[in-house]
């Protein structure tokens, strides 16, 4: 009882409470969409640390995106009085980087090694093929880069690759060669951080002892999409394995939720719960089954679709909510229909029910998506902001801006040097460029160290843009961040050479937004030059300091008592710009709609979720047809997607949309077959815009697209004269209930056309609206 007299406990349930105290040892959290998991992994974080049984140096927590760490580091100031800055709380990414970082030297790397985000990837592959005349037909980048991140997952360098035939064997070779150029480079991939970092710890057993005993708790969030290569991660800092036995101390909590696995496409392996309760020999199980987001119209629909799916572990999931509004369903004759309703609503939700912009999301399941709906809610003057479209890092004029900064730090970053040795132009051809890449292989040098070997005029123009490199890193010394970004967009022309373009107006704001950047994540860090550095907790007495610096590694400058040499603030600024997921872009704090693909929803909530594109082939995806695990994934996605939100959830398809150049004539997911009648309302169709399509949009009306059913995939392409409800055919009006044979009973919203000819269109709630043709299709009336 006196337990939940904190109030840091006071509105736990029981189980909620008896996860948030367990004592120490290993235990996994299995429990359901909004049951609270991520805030028992935080609250846990908390009791420990203010009943003195952790000290904020000894608690490493992965938290599945940068914006759940930074909400954790948030929530935990809030309620505790300690420095939890410097905590160990991140991606596994981003801790990754903080480990290589500290033991650079250890590592084998630079200290301002340069991350390379996939984009860097596929160029730097690139590059490479080219440079070795690798035929790209056979083997092309992409596919490449796809093999190396996949040997990197499973743990393999090149020498340890089974190469069974000849291909194997080159792309092992290409992998070979990607990894020299990288290390001759200074950088480091997405799977390189992974696997680098994780050969760092079995191979250094002092650095490996250090972290074992500082960290005495370990927590993991989401952990159902831990890849094989993130578990056996994890394994290092949890303990030795001696005699194939895991001797893990201290207490490694996982939190999860089997029906939540969506990134098996990228390595997840739900295998490493099964395998966590075997090896950690896990003796506390602990399931939450009260949902405290969702109303129950909304965790009833999310619990029904889910049972359809025959691999899970097994839960229950209840509501002390009411059923709250039924979930709406949707059906739009087209995409840009669907979007323009979407935005109506949305309107509808602020203007009339109090809902704010930013507790709106509107999830897809492709990004392909989106362009419709944000240019349906830029029409209507609605702010909005894209997740993980095209990150702010990631646009052209950014990354050529990062490249200048990168080659301050490191001028062999032969990436950075190549995106910029003749941007803004400066008279450098690809001829020069070819000459200076012989030129480097063969002295197996760095481009910006072959530049001295190239001669005449292409040698002088080389040199020159060389010296204006230097000059700027001279000027640099010594300022601050923000100066460095502004000196280095003057410098080199960047903002000039915009400035003399039509569209560059946004690229310069961009720019400037880019400074911005700069100064924030300095005030956000504590690295300004005035910063004062908050004492952390003294340690608890265990003899043993597990806040102490690592052997090997000179003391710490950070405040947090973290182990690693100075970084300076542009280096650290460079591996956050490259990590940071997206889902901090600039210009935050508006009240906008927020707009996203599923995968990137996971672990958020919102008041209000629109789900768009509820179509065979897009949700569940075309990739899906042939395979039950793939489609069960597909489910587990649609769970995700259905469990954001909190009161109001909306469900829509298009007849026809526009993706990828083509138009699609898709039939209503078959989803819709799984979510309980009773939770739904089937919204009508407006009869204006009917059967109008955009423009170009549909090939025409065949009459032949008939099937013994007299079910018309195509839409007519003449806008059926509105409503005919004036030329009755065969005594149907709209508004009549009818049964069909196939979709069961529906509603008729439309009838046009004569004799053999007149079809009508007819809603089915199981099946969605169809177009039928009266003298085929055997329609009676009810
Ligand atoms: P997901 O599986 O989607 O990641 P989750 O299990 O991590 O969900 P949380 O995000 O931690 O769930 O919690 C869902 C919501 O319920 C949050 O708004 C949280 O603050 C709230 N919540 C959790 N527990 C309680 C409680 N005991 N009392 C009131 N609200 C709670
Ligand atoms: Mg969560």
């Amino acid at each position: 009882a006196h337990l939940a007299a904190s109030p840091l406990l006071a509105h736990l349930n029981s189980e909620q409470l008896a996860a948030v105290t367990l004592p120490a040892g290993h235990a996994l959290i299995l429990a359901g969409a909004g049951s609270g998991k991520t805030r028992v992994l935080t609250t846990r974080i908390a009791w420990l640390l203010q009943n003195g049984y952790a000290t904020p140096g000894g608690v490493l927590a992965v938290t599945f995106t940068n914006k759940a760490a930074k909400e954790m580091v948030t929530r935990l100031s809030a309620m505790l009085p300690l420095n939890v800055r410097g905590m160990w709380i991140g991606t596994f990414h981003g801790l990754c980087n903080r480990l290589l970082r500290a033991h650079h030297r250890a590592a084998g790397l630079p200290q301002a090694f340069q991350i390379l985000d996939t984009q860097d990837q596929l160029s730097a592959v690139k590059r490479l093929c080219k440079q070795y005349a690798v035929d790209d037909e056979r083997f092309p980048p992409k596919q490449l880069a796809y093999f190396i991140s996949g040997c990197k997952e499973e743990g393999l360098r090149p020498g340890s690759v089974p190469a069974h035939d000849s291909d194997a064997r080159k792309k092992t070779e290409i992998y070979q060669l990607y990894e020299e150029q990288c290390q001759r480079e200074g950088v480091v991939d997405f799977g390189e951080l992974m696997l680098r970092s994780h050969e760092l710890l079995r191979d250094n057993a002092a650095i490996r002892t250090h972290y074992q005993q500082r960290f005495a708790h370990i927590l993991v969030d989401e952990f159902q999409d831990t890849s094989k290569l993130q578990y056996a991660w994890l394994k290092q800092f949890a303990g030795d394995t001696v005699d194939g036995r895991l001797q893990a101390r201290g207490s490694v909590i996982a939190v999860g939720d089997d029906d939540q696995s969506i990134y098996a496409f990228r390595g997840a392996r739900v295998g490493n719960m099964t395998d966590f309760v075997r090896e950690f020999d896990v003796r506390q199980q602990i399931k939450l089954e009260q949902n405290y987001r969702s109303h129950s119209n909304i965790l009833d629909s999310a619990n029904a679709l889910i049972s359809h799916n025959s691999q899970r572990l097994g839960k229950n999931l209840r509501t002390v909510q009411g059923p709250g509004e039924p979930v709406r369903v949707y059906e739009a004759e087209t995409d840009t229909q669907e979007a323009r309703w979407m935005v109506e609503e949305i309107g509808q939700l602020v203007q009339h029910n109090g809902f704010e912009r930013m507790e709106i999301a509107v999830l897809y399941r492709s990004n392909a998506q989106s362009r419709v709906i944000e240019s349906a809610l830029f029409n209507a003057g609605m702010p909005y902001r894209v997740y993980g479209g095209l990150r702010f890092f990631e646009r052209a004029e950014i990354k050529h801006a990062l490249a200048y900064l990168r080659l301050l730090e490191n001028p062999h970053d032969d990436t950075s040097f190549l995106r910029v040795l003749n941007f803004p132009p400066r008279g450098i051809g690809a001829r020069s460029v070819e000459l200076l890449q012989d030129t480097a292989r063969t002295a197996g040098c760095s481009l910006h160290d072959g530049v001295g070997a190239v001669a005449g005029k292409a040698g002088a123009n080389l040199a020159a843009f060389v010296a204006m490199v230097r000059a700027l890193r001279a000027q640099t010394q010594g300022l601050s961040l923000r100066e460095i970004v502004e000196q280095m967009l003057e410098s080199t022309g960047l903002v000039e050479h915009f400035r003399s373009e039509k569209e560059g107006a946004d690229r310069i704001e961009n720019l400037q937004e880019l400074v911005n950047a700069a100064e924030s994540f300095v005030m956000q860090e504590g690295l300004g030059r005035d910063a004062v550095a908050l004492p952390t907790q003294s340690p608890a007495s265990q003899g043993l300091d597990p806040d102490s610096p690592a052997p090997d590694e000179p003391p710490a400058r950070m405040p947090d008592g973290d182990t690693g040499e100075t970084l300076s603030p542009l280096a650290a600024f460079l591996s956050h710009a490259a990590l940071e997921a997206g889902d901090n872009q600039a210009r935050t704090g508006q009240d906008a709609v927020q707009l996203m693909t599923v995968h990137a929803s996971k672990g958020l909530e919102f008041d209000g979720v629109f789900i768009g594109g509820m179509e065979e082939g897009l949700f569940p995806h075309e990739n899906s047809a042939n395979a039950r695990d793939a489609l069960e994934e597909e489910r587990r996605l649609m769970y995700v997607a259905i469990t954001r939100a909190r009161k109001r959830l909306y469900l829509s398809r298009a007849h026809t949309r526009l993706l990828h150049g083509k138009t699609r004539y898709n039939a209503p997911s078959r989803f819709f077959d799984e979510l309980p009648e009773g939770a739904l309302k089937w919204i009508t169709s407006r009869p204006r815009g009917w059967g109008i399509p955009d423009s170009g949009a549909l090939n025409g009306y065949s009459s032949s697209a008939k099937d013994p059913f007299g079910f018309q995939s195509k839409t007519p392409s003449s806008p059926p004269a509105v409503l005919q409800e004036a030329a009755p055919a065969q005594g149907l009006r709209a508004g009549m209930a009818v049964f069909h044979n196939r979709f069961g009973e529906g509603r008729v919203l439309s009838v046009e056309g004569r004799g053999d000819d007149a079809r009508t269109q007819v809603h089915f709630p199981r099946h969605g609206t169809k177009w039928l043709v009266l003298s085929i299709a055997k329609l009676t009336v009810v």
